[in-house]
């Protein structure tokens, strides 16, 4: 039976693609409320006059610089209440059973680690 998350195991995505969205996700327009925080400002890099990426992703090696630990054994968002929607987005293959995540494979085989099946949930 797992004890972890297998995302807390993880962390592929998080150095895999670039995570961009919507500037008004960040503190520069939404504030920060308990019930829904914002990304703030000074975590992300402008891209466009409309959007932003998560700083460290926006490269041909990416890694989000509020990626903790180990990518494939012990990892973690850093900000994980304040992440952004393109992460909240993102599920892990078979988390319900039986969806599988696109993204979530591609992001683990480019870091060498098996996709997800539903035993990981068990
Ligand atoms: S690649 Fe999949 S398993 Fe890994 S952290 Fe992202 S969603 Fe979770
Ligand atoms: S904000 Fe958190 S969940 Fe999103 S890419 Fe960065 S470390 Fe990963």
């Amino acid at each position: 039976m797992s004890v972890l998350h297998p995302c807390l195991r993880c962390g592929a995505c998080c150095a895999t693609f670039r995570v961009a969205f919507h500037w008004l996700e960040t503190t520069d327009v939404a504030g920060s409320d308990d019930d829904a925080p914002a990304v703030r400002i000074e975590w992300t890099q402008k891209l466009d006059p409309h959007r932003v990426a998560m700083r460290g992703t926006d490269q041909p090696e990416p890694r989000c610089e509020q990626l903790q630990g180990e990518i494939g054994s012990h990892a973690w968002c850093g900000i994980y209440r304040q992440r952004p929607s393109p992460c909240r987005d993102l599920k892990p293959s078979f988390e319900d059973g039986e969806t599988q995540s696109p993204q979530c494979d591609r992001a683990r085989a480019r870091h060498g680690l098996p996709p997800l099946t539903a035993a990981d949930f068990q």
